[in-house]
């Protein structure tokens, strides 16, 4: 699952993080899948490290495109995505936003 490389990434990201925060911010793409999912499988792999139990705020960024087609702005998309598809021309295109996974220290 898509969701499962993000948690890791996540985890991997705050564990190097001097001195280990209580709480934190993530900012995730659409692209990467559902909050809830991410949430529940950040909480499996924290269980019994120095992580377990930490706060943590998910935000879902959605994801928006610039297709050749002239294409701009938010596209739907259902779960884990790897690419997205414009829904108007149909073309594989970049997503400008909606694959990010930022992580802010809130305390
Ligand atoms: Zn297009």
């Amino acid at each position: 699952m898509h969701e499962f490389t993000s948690v890791h990434e996540a985890i991997e990201r705050i564990k190097q993080m001097q001195p280990l925060p209580r709480k934190v911010r993530i900012r995730m793409g659409k692209m990467r899948g559902s909050a809830k999912a991410f949430e529940e499988m950040f909480r499996e792999h924290t269980r019994d490290t120095g992580l377990q139990g930490i706060g943590l705020e998910i935000e879902q960024v959605p994801v928006e495109i610039s297709c050749q087609c002239g294409l701009e702005g938010t596209v739907r998309v259902m779960g884990h995505v790897h690419f997205v598809r414009c829904p108007r021309c149909g073309h594989i295109t970049d997503a400008i936003r909606g694959n990010e996974l930022e992580i802010e220290v809130l305390e």
